[in-house]
């Protein structure tokens, strides 16, 4: 006799546990400015980091119209220590368009999300799912593992987006929006919680019994995961001291901001990429935030 088919993974069977177990996380239940104001801060930044975060913020500026009309000071104070400030000031730009061209509201197409400052292609597909539950394809790291293990054997995905993956990734898009948009989040979560790049927890994975990679025994990958650049020693950790020194005091001479760099070189450098990036500005011989 036969072994009974093992079958295939299943896009409802990921949806059905995400029904079950997923996080309650702030923004999941929140207007599109909420959604793409997590989106922002979730670009480089870790779920438990980013609550505390998107709390305050979303107490301060709940709409598009009152960030718009924040200082840049107060916005990249507000941004703190998530990292990547220019992702701060580019939410800044974006609401401001989306209040003078939009009349305050999110859009709600790709075409004007993606024309938003600081918004590519995987936030506008967010965006489009979480906060309009659209029918559309939302490929983070997350979910480009899962759907390289269970549907493609692979442990890891390649380093950069395929049309092969990107074709089977738009396959295994459920049929009607709402299933879809739910499909968006449950891959992602799965991806974060069960499927993570190292230690993955298959016997609690629904997918456990019909997962490519798993059922073939976790062969090891051929692709490499990328690494992480070293923070410590790095120009963004003088570019972090900078800016929290200058969010402590509000003015700064050259000299001061220079006193405890461990590499002056590397001050200068730092210094100069964050006046080149408008997140601090000088008046005459001092240093402040914009
Ligand atoms: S069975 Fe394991 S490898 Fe496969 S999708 Fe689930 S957690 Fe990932």
């Amino acid at each position: 006799m036969q072994p009974c088919p093992v079958g295939s993974p299943s896009t409802a069977v990921v949806n059905r546990w995400y029904r079950a177990h997923a996080r309650d996380l702030p923004w999941r239940s929140t207007t599109p400015w909420g959604v793409l104001v997590s989106e922002f801060m979730l670009q480089q930044t870790p779920v438990p980091r980013v609550i505390p975060y998107w709390t305050t913020w979303m107490d301060c500026w709940p709409t598009p119209a009152g960030l718009a009309h924040a200082t840049p000071a107060a916005v990249i104070r507000a941004w703190g220590t998530l990292g990547y400030p220019r992702r701060a000031t580019r939410l800044h730009e974006a609401a401001r368009t989306i209040s003078n061209a939009y009349g305050g509201e999110v859009p709600d197409t790709y075409e004007n999300l993606i024309a938003l400052p600081g918004v590519g292609d995987y936030t506008a597909n967010a965006v489009l799912a979480f906060a309009f539950h659209k029918r559309t394809t939302v490929l983070d790291v997350n979910v480009r593992r899962v759907i390289s293990r269970a549907w493609r054997g692979e442990q890891h995905p390649p380093a950069h987006l395929t049309t092969i993956e990107r074709a089977l990734a738009d396959s295994l898009v459920p049929t009607t929006p709402h299933a879809a948009s739910t499909w968006a989040a449950a891959s992602m979560e799965l991806g974060a919680v069960l499927c993570t790049t190292t230690n993955p927890q298959c016997t609690a994975c629904p997918l456990t019994d019909t997962c490519a990679w798993n059922t073939a025994g976790q062969p090891k990958s051929t692709h490499t995961t990328r690494r992480q650049p070293t923070y410590t020693g790095s120009d963004r950790q003088e570019r972090g001291r900078i800016l929290a020194l200058l969010r402590a005091h509000d003015t700064l001479t050259a000299a001061a901001l220079e006193k405890d760099a461990t590499n002056p070189e590397q001050h200068i450098r730092a210094r100069d990429s964050l006046l080149a990036d408008g997140l601090i500005a000088t008046t005459g011989r001092h240093l402040h935030l914009p």
